[in-house]
């Protein structure tokens, strides 16, 4: 895969941003379109990054369905898993210097609703979202709180700093599990995130079984250090993972988001479902008593924007080695080509770079 490095031609270091750029808006209903936009305007507490490198994520795809699967404000630029260097500052943001090379963490609670006063800032009543409802990093330039932008070393290449964000949402989930060195985990389903869960539950010393019908991506969870994939599509695939876990697993998650009927039979007596993926359609038959008497804890589990520190910090310790699930680096004018790869399920993670030449 191409490592991406960054030069913006009459941009950094040192002389201003021009005043238009590139970027992907969201043009209402299942429409997207590279459009130039101005560089956005600087607030207090902000920064303006200019984007290495913006992942495309499962909620991307979801906004951009007709009817979208997840709103969104239309006019808005697409783009919540970036990766940028600070280029200004306004004059409230504390705490980073021009040239520092940035993820950030693109929800943006009220912090004075109840849940926020609570502690619970991922349940804020008034929670926005760079990429979602103001705008976002599928363009040069973007504008981030200070407050939400954290250093990232330069020796983590760009597609794989750019899966800070998801990486968060993804420790997050390993948090409410509290999986022990030693534990088995089913994961159903090798996604960018079902892979992640794989890469940090095995770093922490859990054996993972992985459940996914693409062959890539079962072949990508065994690289990235499953001990086992199995296709549910395939003859005796249930007996494989009986097999497989003979004694239920210690956590099963569920990185698809219908698959709570089929975590529950295979979670060990009082052990844990984690529930990460969003399907607000799916309706699961479960026996209500299984739970009850197995002592099963489900977990829900959303976002991370607190756990983005730690994110980038694992990826600088190289304890995770992730950079197989980045399918893709891409100029920004090769999205409807990414969409398109990503809803048929040939990648996995595509991250586009604003600053590739618009041929590469
Ligand atoms: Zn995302
Ligand atoms: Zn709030």
């Amino acid at each position: 895969m191409a490592r991406v490095s960054v030069t913006k031609v009459g941009a950094l270091p040192g002389g201003p941003p021009p005043p238009a750029m590139r970027a992907a808006v969201f043009a209402g209903p299942g429409r997207v379109v590279i459009a130039q936009r101005p560089v956005p305007a600087l607030g207090d507490d902000d920064v303006l990054l200019a984007v290495d490198g913006c992942g495309i994520c499962g909620t991307d795809l979801h906004i951009l369905e007709d009817p979208p699967g997840h709103p969104a404000t239309p006019g808005v630029v697409l783009g919540h898993e970036m990766i940028g260097r600070v280029a200004a500052r306004g004059p409230a943001a504390r705490g980073l210097s021009d040239g520092d090379r940035v993820a950030v963490a693109p929800n943006l609670p009220c912090g004075w609703c109840r849940f926020c006063k609570l502690g619970a800032p991922s349940h804020c009543e008034h929670l926005s979202a760079l990429g979602i409802f103001r705008d976002g990093g599928l363009a040069e330039w973007v504008t981030a709180p200070a407050s939400a932008c954290h250093r990232i070393g330069e020796a983590v290449p760009t597609a794989v700093a750019a899966l800070a964000e998801p990486l968060s949402c993804v420790l997050n989930g390993v948090d409410q599990a509290q999986p022990l060195a030693g534990e088995v985990a089913l994961v159903l389903g090798a996604g960018a995130i079902g892979l992640l869960f794989v890469a940090v539950l095995r770093a922490s010393g859990v054996r993972c079984v992985v459940v996914e019908p693409v062959a890539a991506r079962r072949a990508l969870a065994e690289r990235l250090g499953a001990v086992a994939a199995v296709d549910p599509e395939a003859v005796g695939a249930e007996a494989d993972l009986d097999g497989l876990l003979p004694e239920g697993a210690d956590l099963v998650v569920d990185a698809v988001g219908s698959q709570l009927a089929v975590a529950v039979p295979r979670t060990r007596p009082r052990g844990r479902v984690v529930l990460f993926g969003m399907d607000s359609r799916a309706r699961a038959a479960v026996t209500q008593n299984d739970l009850t008497r197995h002592e099963i804890r489900l977990l829900g589990s959303y976002v991370g924007d607190h756990a983005v520190p730690r994110a980038v910090r694992l990826l600088e310790s190289g304890l995770v080695d992730v950079e197989p699930i980045v399918s893709r680096v891409w100029p920004l004018e090769r999205l409807p080509d990414a969409l398109t790869a990503l809803r048929a399920g040939r990648a996995v993670k595509i991250v586009l770079a604003p600053a590739l030449n618009p041929g590469a």
